[in-house]
């Protein structure tokens, strides 16, 4: 049975990847973790600054700390004892940052990132502002289609990801997006890179296992 779940997702990972680089991206898929975290780890270089968007994909993957071994300097928002000033410092500084590591909400057959995000500083370094981007996606974020992004963003990604940071949302009673209008609703910003943009210099790396939400 594991045969086959490897076929389907290096068959869906491949052509994802493909359409990237119709799209401008470098693309590649590799087919678990350990290989993409060797290839991750070649980017770091000792003094680089890395940013990072809250993602529970490069958390789970532990990249991060691979990076803060090999000399990076890590700009993180969420260091524990930081106040809200200096947050905001670092998620400025992150628009700048040598390198910002991302994972996506979804990605589409066809080569299109799509995202949502509540302040907007993820899908504005996705955009523009780092030297590099890198957005890791595992295999359980690929869909066909935009609308398929979308209902992948509500009914799966932004649920979690409230339920995660403890949002007093709709969503984590329902499990499903309500299209709420609370004061604490994450979901503001909708993203969709259709093409590279077109001062970036961004890689999307794929990998055949389930990460992230
Ligand atoms: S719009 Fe509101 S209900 Fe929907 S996922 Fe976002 S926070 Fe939850």
């Amino acid at each position: 049975m594991q045969e086959v779940h490897s076929w389907h997702a290096e068959a869906l990972g491949k052509q994802a990847a493909a359409s990237l680089v119709k799209n401008g991206f470098t693309a590649e898929y590799f087919d678990n973790r350990e290989h993409l975290i060797k290839a991750v780890e070649a980017l770091f270089v000792p003094g680089m600054s890395i940013g990072c968007g809250g993602s529970m994909t490069i958390r789970e993957l532990g990249i991060l700390d691979r990076a803060r071994d090999r000399g990076c300097t890590i700009l993180d928002h969420n260091a524990p004892g930081i106040d809200a000033d200096t947050r905001m410092n670092i998620l400025r500084q992150q628009l700048t940052s040598d390198l910002f590591i991302s994972s996506t909400n979804a990605l589409t057959l066809d080569g299109e990132l799509v995202n949502v995000d509540g302040n907007g500083n993820r899908v504005a370094a996705l955009s523009f502002g780092p030297k590099k981007v890198l957005v890791i996606a595992g295999i359980n974020k690929i869909v066909s289609t935009l609308d398929d992004a979308l209902a992948r963003i509500e009914l799966t990604a932004s649920p979690k990801n409230n339920k995660r940071l403890n949002k007093p949302n709709p969503c984590t009673k329902s499990g499903y997006c309500m299209d709420c209008d609370a004061e604490t609703r994450i979901c503001r910003i909708y993203s969709i890179l259709k093409r590279k943009p077109a001062a970036s210099d961004f890689t999307v790396f794929i990998v055949g296992e389930v990460l992230g939400f």
